[in-house]
């Protein structure tokens, strides 16, 4: 038997008011208490895009640790370490700048994005909307079946068929919060070490597997229980979001004009009528909303952009014979005046600096050495008498940024006479770590007296060029200063 599935969730729930949306949450009630949404599946052009752009995103999330670009895995976020890995690329304490910048313009990117095409973010990338729509609701729709079945069964007797149905879906989906606590474990302590952990087995890392089990709670008290609440009461985009969209904002919209005056549809109603809107008031656009809104009170911040609505107004007008479109992507502004300019001044404002803002981020990656070398006179040092001539002393730093060990020398590469003697330094610099150390420079008095070139207290200087080498390749060449008398 077909459930009447319609018209039990809008007894059930939606009985929201036109202005009601002004002052309270649809999903909860005035006395603070929950009230859960049975949102239908939507069906769709948009839905199978959504679809196809999850399945991307979801593989990209679990394979990516596991993918690796020569020796560093394809992303990491390794915090306890300060180590970064961004396509394969390491980035150290010694650059977290770089991690800054890019978190700077992942920032202004969302802003960039959110005043011209509204929340896209929300419905096609966020994590949140793609595990809760796309994995989470598919598999309670498929257990539970349809929205109005789940809507029956809640008020029905806990039987034999509701406790199966329960424990399935809750054990699936407590194991799915838990492969998802593993991979984000991955990004942040690399999917190797998480492999050993694996098989070292949990008495091994307790601490760490008891951590593991707090966050798979989380996840799966978010998806199983929490759900749009966390769209709604807890991300902070969603309220910034109000002030950076406009009346140009692309965004998910009903157009009234075309909608009002919404009338219930009857049978060979050709809607001909001035006063009646294309809007059959089917309330079908607000059954397939995962956050309980009626998409024709306007923008609201509950709104996540995902665009269920327009596949499921869509799929009415085409049964009564009407264009489609009545809730689409467009702004505010051309439904009133049929202009569509999103290209304001404001979007070309925030455009040049995320443009400006991309072409630094990428010229700083770009241009980062793989090794940083200084070298500077030892502080409270003067030159020293040598058989032959003179000689200075120097601290030496090595920083190097790459995933493999540096082996190198020093060479002087002016004046061609002067020679290094390391004074202990170790010839190697183990990836990511800093090598500091001392050396002394001597120079046979007559090339002194030729170099002369500055004078400072008494005591003049002579320019030094050092070469790194390593792989008999100059990698690195740094200037600095010889005293002598
Ligand atoms: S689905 Fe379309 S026709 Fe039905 S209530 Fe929503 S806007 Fe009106
Ligand atoms: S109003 Fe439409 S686009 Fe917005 S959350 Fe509801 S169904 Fe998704």
């Amino acid at each position: 038997m077909e459930l009447p599935e319609l018209e039990i969730i809008r007894e059930q729930e939606r009985t929201f008011g036109d202005e009601e949306f002004r002052a309270e949450l649809a999903s909860v009630r005035p006395d603070g208490t929950r009230k859960w949404i049975f949102a239908k599946q939507p069906r769709g052009k948009f839905y199978r895009w959504r679809t196809i752009v999850s399945a991307v995103l979801l593989s990209f999330l679990a394979l990516s640790p596991f993918v690796k670009i020569g020796d560093e895995q394809f992303l990491l976020f390794n915090l306890l370490d300060r180590k970064f890995v961004f396509f394969g690329y390491p980035i150290w304490p010694e650059d977290f700048y770089l991690v800054v910048v890019l978190f700077l313009t992942a920032l202004v990117s969302i802003v960039v994005f959110t005043a011209t095409l509204g929340r896209i973010w929300c419905g096609w990338l966020c994590p949140q909307t793609v595990f809760l729509e796309m994995v989470f609701r598919k598999i309670e729709w498929w257990i539970d079946g349809s929205a109005g079945e789940q809507a029956v069964r809640v008020r029905g007797p806990w039987n034999g068929d509701r406790i199966r149905r329960f424990v399935l879906k809750q054990s699936i989906f407590f194991s799915i919060s838990f492969a998802i606590a593993n991979i984000f474990l991955a990004y942040v302590v690399s999917s190797d070490t998480l492999v050993g952990y694996i098989k070292d087995g949990p008495g091994s890392h307790f601490e760490l597997f008891l951590a593991l089990v707090a966050f798979t709670v989380v996840f799966y008290l978010v998806f199983a229980r929490f759900r749009e609440q966390a769209c709604l009461v807890v991300c902070p985009y969603g309220r910034f979001m109000s002030a950076l969209v406009d009346e140009h904002t692309v965004t998910i919209t009903y157009d009234q004009k075309r909608g009002e005056q919404r009338s219930k549809w009857k049978r060979n109603d050709a809607r001909s009528s001035q006063n009646t809107g294309h809007c059959i008031d089917c309330n079908a656009c607000v059954n397939v909303c995962p956050t309980g809104i009626d998409i024709r009170n306007g923008i609201q911040l509950e709104c996540v952009a995902c665009t269920a609505c327009i596949d499921a107004c869509d799929e009415v007008m085409e049964k009564i014979n009407l264009p489609k479109g009545l809730i689409r992507y467009t702004s505010a502004e051309a439904i009133q005046t049929g202009i569509k300019n999103w290209f304001t001044p404001r979007v070309k404002a925030y455009g040049t600096i995320w443009i400006t803002l991309v072409l630094i981020t990428t010229g700083l990656f770009y241009f980062r050495s793989d090794f940083d070398v200084t070298v500077l006179r030892s502080p409270g040092t003067t030159w020293t008498q040598t058989a032959d001539g003179v000689a200075n002393f120097y601290d030496l730093k090595i920083i190097n940024k790459t995933s493999k060990d540096l082996h190198y020398s020093l060479v002087v590469a002016k004046p061609h006479q002067a020679i290094v003697t390391p004074l202990g330094l170790p010839t190697i610099v183990r990836s990511g770590e800093v090598l500091k150390g001392r050396f002394l420079i001597s120079v046979p008095m007559h090339e002194t007296e030729e170099h002369h070139e500055h004078e400072e207290h008494g005591n003049y200087e002579i320019d030094i060029a050092i070469d790194v080498k390593a792989g008999g390749k100059t990698i690195k060449q740094v200037s600095t200063e010889l005293l002598t008398p």
